[in-house]
């Protein structure tokens, strides 16, 4: 009873528009799985109340892929990991605007640019923002996002300048476990670009990787920090340990304490809009439904950078059947 009514507790909290502490959030988080599906039921209400029934659709195309100098420890494009994947530099304008028609006839609202490396050089922000454009005259109902790497002021304004609506940019993980998972760049530098995307005046999307070894106390530190940062979208993965990469060996997460990691994250966030990213199906397998009820209220559609995702079509008819609606692109 007592646990029943702390959960109901934090639940009206939350609806009535206060904030969760801390400890709070430990406490929810700290709930075995026995109370899932109240905590599931608890964090469905946040989600209708501030999100409604719709579901948002981003389909993300690897532009650039591999070879990045950078040492994140999950990454399959680091060079620093000998994995599988094929590797190319920027592809052309046309290319990005024959993937981008090709997501569009899928029936996303979110085409997202993305490249492997550090950050990209002038010549490549020129044909990338040139696409950008094109593409927004193309298919004016579609959102362009962008994810580039670290970025300048200057750079940032040019990409505002040619339309672009979102960047993503993740901290990854909890401030206070950056430096295991990565050591050529800092948490520092991430969250100096984040903070100059939203100096520009550009939505921002910033999440990260659950399951990077990371502790219960340091997933919340995260969502914590996302909060500050009052970001606009959140991105979550879960791990996908992949072949040769320092993380390869890694225990796969628990499909329940998935869904009880998205109820803490809406619970903390509940206004933001909360992506399921990388490591849903291979993590999820058939629970996937289930990640509207603990609080998503958005998802990749297609295939992820360097993995396989599912089919558009059976992700529609997912949302579909559950009663959601799928955003329209006009
Ligand atoms: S996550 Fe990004 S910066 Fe890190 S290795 Fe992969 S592509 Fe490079």
């Amino acid at each position: 009873m007592k646990i029943y009514n702390m959960l109901n507790g934090l639940k009206n909290k939350v609806l009535k528009g206060e904030n969760l502490s801390f400890q709070e959030a430990e406490q929810l988080y700290s709930l075995p799985e026995e109370y899932l599906t109240d905590i599931l039921s608890a964090s469905s209400k946040i989600r209708t109340k501030y999100r409604h029934d719709a579901v948002s659709l981003c389909a993300i195309t690897n532009a650039r892929s591999g070879m990045c100098p950078e040492d994140c420890a999950f990454c399959a494009q680091s060079g620093y990991h000998n994995t599988s994947i094929s590797t190319y530099p920027l592809i052309s304008k046309d290319e990005m605007l024959n993937r981008a028609g090709d997501t569009f006839r899928q029936g996303t609202n979110r085409f997202c640019i993305v490249t492997s490396g550090r950050g990209i050089n002038n010549d490549e922000l020129s044909v990338i923002c040139e696409a950008i454009g094109e593409i927004k005259r193309l298919y004016p109902n579609l959102k362009i996002d962008a994810s580039l790497g670290i970025l300048s002021e200057k750079d940032a304004s040019k990409l505002k300048k040619c339309g672009l609506d979102r960047y993503n940019h993740n901290l990854e993980s909890a401030e206070s476990y950056f430096s295991k998972i990565c050591t050529t760049h800092t948490y520092a530098d991430r969250l100096r670009t984040a903070k100059i995307i939203k100096k520009a005046g550009i939505e921002l999307c910033c999440g990260g990787i659950i399951g990077l070894g990371e502790t219960d106390r340091q997933r919340i530190e995260f969502a914590f920090a996302l909060k500050d940062l009052d970001i606009d979208s959140l991105p979550l993965n879960f791990l996908n340990p992949i072949a040769n990469t320092q993380m390869m060996n890694f225990l796969p997460l628990r499909p329940l304490s998935i869904l009880k990691t998205i109820a803490l994250f809406r619970f903390i966030l509940p206004t933001k809009e909360i992506r399921i990213c990388g490591g849903r199906q291979v993590n999820l397998r058939n629970l996937q439904p289930l990640i509207f009820m603990a609080g998503a209220d958005a998802i990749i559609i297609g295939n992820y950078l360097t993995t396989p995702g599912s089919r558009p079509q059976d992700d529609i008819q997912m949302i579909q059947d559950l009663g959601l609606r799928v955003i329209s692109r006009g």
